[in-house]
C-alpha cells in the first residue's frame, strides 16, 4: 500500500473567555465537511514547520508552535483505485496574527471557507474521527494549563 505523510494544525485563540479553533471547508467535498488545515510535508521541512505553513496557506492566520498533539492515521482510495495509508501529525498552534479567510493568492482553489469554531463544539463539527480526537486533546491540554 502507498504511504503519505502530512502535517496539520489545531490553531487556537481565546476570545471573550472562550477558546476557538480555525477550521476549513476543503473544496470538492460535501459542503458540510469541516476539517483542520493540513498538507504535504515538503522536502527539508519539519512536520511542525509544515503545520504552521499549511495553516497559514489554508486559513490566512499566522501561528506559533505550542506542542505536538498526536499522529492520526487513515486509509483512503484514490480515483485510480490505489489504496493509500496516510499519517498526519497534528500540532497545537497558538494564534499570532491575521484575519481568518484572508488566504494567500492561489489557495482559494483548495479552501471553500475558513472559520473560527468554538473548541468545545469541534468534536461535533469536524467531519473526521481522528481530527475530532486531536481537537479534544487540544481542549484538554488548554484546560490543563
Ligand atoms: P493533504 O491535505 O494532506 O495535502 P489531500 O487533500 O490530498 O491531502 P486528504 O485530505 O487526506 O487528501 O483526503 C484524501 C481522502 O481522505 C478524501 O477522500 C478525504 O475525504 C479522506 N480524509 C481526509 N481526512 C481524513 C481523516 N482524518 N480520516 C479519514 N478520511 C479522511
Amino acid at each position: 500500500m502507498e504511504r503519505e505523510f502530512s502535517a496539520g494544525g489545531v490553531l487556537v485563540r481565546r476570545f471573550r473567555g472562550r477558546w476557538y479553533l480555525a477550521a476549513i471547508r476543503p473544496t470538492g467535498r460535501d459542503e458540510t465537511t469541516w476539517a483542520l488545515p493540513k498538507g504535504w510535508i515538503d522536502a527539508g521541512e519539519s512536520p511542525a514547520e509544515t503545520a504552521i505553513r499549511e495553516t497559514y496557506e489554508e486559513t490566512g492566520l499566522y501561528a506559533r508552535l505550542d506542542r505536538k498533539l498526536a499522529d492520526i492515521k487513515y486509509t483512503y482510495t484514490r480515483r485510480d483505485g490505489t489504496r493509500v495509508f496516510k499519517v498526519v501529525s497534528f500540532f497545537l498552534l497558538r494564534y499570532r496574527s491575521g484575519r481568518i479567510g484572508e488566504i494567500p493568492a492561489g489557495m482559494e482553489l483548495e479552501v471553500a471557507e475558513a472559520r473560527w469554531l468554538p473548541l468545545e463544539q469541534a468534536p461535533r463539527s469536524l467531519a473526521y474521527g481522528g481530527e475530532r480526537q486531536v481537537a479534544r486533546m487540544a481542549g484538554e491540554t488548554l484546560a490543563g494549563g
